[in-house]
């Protein structure tokens, strides 16, 4: 895979994130608790891909009573609205995407009526439009490495997914994923040498039934040089953290380890505590 920083402009500057604006094209229950949306039409001439495997987006829902079009100019609204009528954003991973068709594929967690996202993408329909700005993102397996391991919940499965594919067939590694319970697991395509596990909470996520982080520690580490991908819910992120960089030793630059939500916060709340000591798992810059 090419250097993702290759299309970085020259003198640290971030590039305009012009707004993409597309249509749900179909709505694919792939497991229960996950459902698949791909996204297209003729907005796809304004997506710029990134050549990495955690491609995220960030979408704007806008309050359907307040009738506004997409793509919206952020600053006009800014101006013209009260802060709590302002569109709001929610962060996703682009699984795939296929230039030629013009279409990315976007898989959402169901997690129930709380939110807006998931409880959007579950009742989503043929022609719905979807706002967003992106795709950033900076990961992907990378050869000169022994080991690639990747762990996360529900919300990294795309990422995980989107990496194991990409990787060669002589990369060897571990993914670890949580999911509800067997029901959820799905196939995943992958080099030989790399295991996948699923594992249960056999219950929704709650901070008792997430068992991620012991899995993590269970697996036997590998020798030499190991990539990390980490990904999920922020207390068991710092947990990650406290074992992967703290225990193991793992160089900050060989990791991919943040907090994709945090447990009983909407993102808006979560990405605001992420400047802020409480939701910093590294002192990072947030995604
Ligand atoms: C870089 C990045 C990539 C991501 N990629 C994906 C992706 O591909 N697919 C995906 O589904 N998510 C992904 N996420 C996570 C997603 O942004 C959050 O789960 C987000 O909070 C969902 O928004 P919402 O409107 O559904 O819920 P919110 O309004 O944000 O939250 C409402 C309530 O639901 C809870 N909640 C939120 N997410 C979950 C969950 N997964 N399980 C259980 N409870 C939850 C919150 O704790 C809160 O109590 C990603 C996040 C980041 C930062």
């Amino acid at each position: 895979m090419a250097n993702p920083q290759a299309d970085r402009p020259q003198g640290g500057a971030r590039a305009a994130r012009p707004l993409t604006v597309l249509q749900v094209l179909s709505r694919e229950q792939i497991a229960p608790h996950l459902v698949r949306l791909t996204l297209g039409g003729p907005g796809f001439a304004s997506f710029v891909d990134k050549p990495v495997t955690d491609r995220y987006i960030k979408i704007l829902f806008a309050k359907p009573e307040l009738g506004l079009t997409p793509p919206y100019d952020m600053e006009e609204l800014r101006e013209k609205l009260p802060l709590e009528d302002l569109p709001v954003r929610r962060t996703y991973t682009v699984r795939s995407s296929d230039a030629q068709a013009g279409t990315i594929d976007v898989d959402f967690v169901v997690h129930g009526d709380e939110g807006l996202a998931g409880p959007w993408a579950r009742d989503a329909q043929i022609g719905d439009s979807v706002c967003f700005a992106g795709p950033g993102g900076l990961y992907y397996p990378q050869e000169e490495f022994d080991f690639h391991f990747l762990a996360g919940d529900e919300t990294a499965i795309p990422a995980i997914a989107a990496a194991l594919e990409s990787m060669s067939e002589q990369m060897r590694g571990v993914a670890i994923i949580e999911v509800s319970g067997p029901e959820d697991e799905m196939e995943l395509k992958a080099p030989a040498g790399v295991q996948i596990r699923w594992i249960h909470r056999n219950a929704e996520f709650d901070p008792q039934s997430t068992v991620l982080e012991s899995a993590v520690r269970e697996f036997p580490w590998p020798q030499g040089r190991v990539q990390v991908f980490a990904h999920g819910e922020r207390e068991v992120s710092k947990k990650l953290r406290a074992y992967f960089y703290n225990e193991r030793g793992v160089d900050r630059r060989d990791m991919s380890l943040s907090a994709y939500w945090a447990f009983g916060r909407a993102e808006d709340d979560f990405q605001a505590e992420k400047r802020s000591a409480v939701g910093q798992i590294f002192e990072e810059a947030s995604k």
